[in-house]
């Protein structure tokens, strides 16, 4: 055995089919009184029903939380904190509601319960990027680390099919780059294995039909096991460059994980024999990289950046902004051999080692 270090992170889960109603007792749990609810514009009904159900425990609704937390949207959802009187907020949706979430935590130290309706897994990490004037900044500190997190299969029934591909595709992702991480442990490594096993097995399922309870309920289980290999561990090339070609295109964040993925994964596999061994094992495939390539094609997930809006010309400039910086990864950065993996993901060709 290697030697590790291990930081459990303080956070409540609780999970279940139908869990939502005990929100209220969740509230009074944390010792609060006035909870603000959180959401995007597309999911301003349902959270405007959850601050009914809540009754007096309700401070308000704020509903224009938007993808990568932009600042200003932020001072929005301050003034109606400091306004209404919140002591917690309720974040209703995918990693961007969970973001304003955390960006109010961040600012006033207000307890959070997540209630996540997407497989991102920001609900299970101490991590925010804010973005201001265009660009995105990343910062890890426990004050945004959610104090209750609520698993609700149920909401997960609305989720559309393709949206829920590549969401189950970003958790993976946290996963693959746990097995490989500088400071993997073995606790992280088991959930990481987990997490791909319960998506292998959801997601063509929920494709077909996404009303399935069962596999509905596989996938929030994989995308609590892929949050929380996020949280706990450091990720490498694969979120990087994510992270880059978000950031530098304006790319949709869950696709851009869906297509990144097989070619980070390929990239590192031979460096990190192990780690690939495991991801194949949970996926019962030869090859990983080839078999995640394939799955995304299966579930009709985007397969090439050019698909996403990426224009050709930024593939040069994507490959000096991954150089930038440099940053742990299993197998060194090869100016070159990152250059042709961009290439080949911009393309929608399959993965290879470059
Ligand atoms: P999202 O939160 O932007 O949601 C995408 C769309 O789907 C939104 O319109 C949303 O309202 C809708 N939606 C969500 N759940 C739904 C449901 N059950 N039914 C119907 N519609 C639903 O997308 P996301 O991929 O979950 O989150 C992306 C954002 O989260 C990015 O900004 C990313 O950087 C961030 N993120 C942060 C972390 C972290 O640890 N800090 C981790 C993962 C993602």
């Amino acid at each position: 055995m290697q030697p590790f270090i291990y930081d459990g992170l303080p956070c409540r889960v609780i999970f279940g089919d139908g869990t939502l109603s005990r929100l209220g007792g969740e509230i009074d749990r944390l010792g609060a009184k006035r909870a603000l609810v959180l959401s995007t514009p597309e999911q301003s009904k349902a959270a405007n029903d959850l601050a009914a159900s809540l009754g007096a425990r309700a401070a308000g609704v704020f509903t224009r939380a938007t993808m990568h937390t932009p600042t200003d949207i932020t001072e929005q959802a301050m003034e109606a904190v400091r306004s209404s009187g919140t002591d917690c907020t309720v974040a209703l949706g995918g990693g961007s509601t969970i973001g304003l979430g955390k960006a109010i935590a961040l600012r006033t130290d207000l307890p959070q319960i997540a209630v996540p309706t997407t497989y991102a897994g920001s609900e299970m990490t101490p991590i925010i990027g804010e973005t201001a004037g265009g660009k995105k900044t990343t910062q890890r500190t426990l004050k945004v680390l959610p104090e209750t997190v609520i698993y609700d299969v149920s909401l997960t029934l609305s989720l559309p099919a393709k949206l829920s591909a590549t969401s189950g595709m970003n958790s993976i992702a946290h996963a693959v780059e746990a097995l490989y991480a500088e400071n993997r442990n073995p606790i992280i490594s088991m959930m990481a294995e987990e997490c791909v096993r319960a998506f292998a097995r959801a997601l063509p399922t929920i494709v077909r039909d996404p009303k399935d309870r069962d596999a509905r309920s596989d996938a929030l289980y994989g995308a609590w096991l892929g949050g929380a290999c996020l949280g706990a561990v450091g990720m490498a090339l694969h979120h990087k460059l994510c992270h880059v070609l978000g950031g530098s295109f304006d790319l949709p964040h869950a696709e851009t994980h869906t297509v990144v993925l097989p070619h980070a994964l390929a990239y590192n596999a031979g460096a990190a024999p192990d780690a690939a061994g495991r991801i194949a094992g949970a996926l019962g495939a030869k090859d990983a990289a080839l078999w995640l390539h394939e799955l995304a094609k299966r579930l009709g997930a985007p397969l090439a950046l050019r698909d996403l809006g990426m224009p050709e010309e930024g593939i040069e400039r994507a490959a000096d902004i991954a150089m930038q910086n440099p940053y742990w990864n299993p197998r060194p950065l090869e100016r070159i051999a990152i250059r042709n993996l961009i290439a080949s993901a911009w393309k929608g060709d399959p993965p290879a080692a470059h």
